[in-house]
């Protein structure tokens, strides 16, 4: 696999590039030459820039990207603009010119060393514009990683923060998919085992990062939620989430996992109220069972999952600097975001107000 990436790759690694060592080694006995570049925080625009620019003056032609979700997207695109011509601005929504990639990636390897965003098996890459306080996506399906190398044994020493709030992103990103308004039976199944597997095992892996079996599982719903997303679509949740991160430096998962429980809320009191015969509404309750092994109604799986986030001491979102002054404008980017055109239900102002308020 490593042999036939192509001549010299750029590893991509995440701010401590000793936890990329043990793939550094297999490199040289390899005899594999190759540069390396660390990101500190989840990619900017610049980012991009200068991990082309590294990769072009070292002569790289594939790339591997070790890390959590950051260093994946970041590879990811990383790869993207290497081969095609101009700047990365040319290529991303809203903010550059949104120019459709003519020409594939150059080969990427994804190596997650976090179970959460499932970067691994999507095709897009968020990129972080601090000028435009705005979070973008570089989107093709030429971003496609070629190989997604997911080893839950990366995980085993992660700190217990981050498997919360990675596992808490895993966790959104199967439930969001399962209630979404582009739900397939493909990403229903995908979105099933997955829910069953972090409430078997979310807890022991927070408990004991030691346990094999735990991660395991929480390494599949990680990739499972990536497919899921990449193939459904998500909600509310993430249509806050890309807003919040553009304008408030706070981990995505954090901001995911204070967001979950009262967007499941809201869009369950919203379908009652204007949608009573939706198909969506019986799908609270499975996601309550499956989460739980309990015959629970939804408002208690619901319940549960406001513990689980207790528990692992996620911050309110009020504790990443985010004020009641700030939700007209989070609101405002929320409604054109695109996680938000597959919410079940399209939930008025006062909805999306309420739920920011509930979450701060
Ligand atoms: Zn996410």
């Amino acid at each position: 696999m490593l042999k036939n990436g192509g001549k010299r790759p750029l590893v991509v690694t995440g701010k401590n590039v000793q936890r990329a060592e043990p793939l550094l080694q297999l490199l040289r006995l390899n005899h594999i030459e190759y540069s390396t570049f660390s990101i500190s925080c989840e990619p900017k625009i610049q980012t991009i820039r200068d991990g082309v620019a590294l990769a072009k003056s070292e002569n790289c032609d594939w790339v591997i990207g070790i890390g959590g979700g950051s260093v994946i997207d970041a590879g990811k695109a990383i790869a993207a603009i290497m081969t095609n011509e101009g700047d990365v601005l040319d290529y991303v929504e809203i903010i550059g010119k949104g120019k459709a990639l003519t020409k594939p990636s150059a080969r990427f390897l994804a190596i997650p060393t976090t179970a959460g965003t499932g970067s691994e098996v999507t095709r897009n890459a968020v990129l972080a514009s601090p000028e435009h306080k705005l979070k973008v996506s570089l989107r093709s399906a030429y971003m496609l990683p070629a190989i997604a190398l997911v080893d839950p044994e990366l995980t085993y020493d992660l700190p217990r923060n981050v498997t919360a709030s990675t596992g808490l992103d895993a966790l959104t990103q199967v439930i969001e998919p399962y209630l979404c308004s582009r739900a397939n039976p493909m990403t229903d199944a995908i979105c099933i085992e997955g829910i069953k597997r972090i409430g078997r095992s979310f807890r022991r892996a927070f408990g004991n990062g030691y346990d094999v079996e735990a991660r395991a599982d929480m390494a599949v719903a990680g990739l499972f939620g990536g497919m899921a997303l990449a193939n459904a679509g998500l909600g509310a949740v993430h249509g806050f989430a890309g807003p919040i991160g553009g304008m408030f430096s706070a981990p995505h998962g954090e901001i995911c996992a204070a967001l979950l429980a009262d967007v499941m809320d809201a869009n369950l009191r919203a379908l009652r109220e204007r949608d009573s015969e939706s198909p969506v509404i019986p799908r609270f309750y499975h996601v309550a069972r499956l989460l739980t092994g309990d015959q629970i109604n939804a408002a208690e799986g619901i319940q549960r999952i406001r513990d689980v986030v207790a528990d692992f001491k996620i911050p309110r979102l009020s504790s990443h600097g985010i004020k009641s002054d700030d939700i007209p404008e989070i609101v405002r980017h929320a409604k054109n975001a695109s996680s938000m055109k597959a919410n079940p239900i399209v939930l008025t102002d006062e909805e999306l107000t309420e739920i920011l308020q509930r979450a701060l």
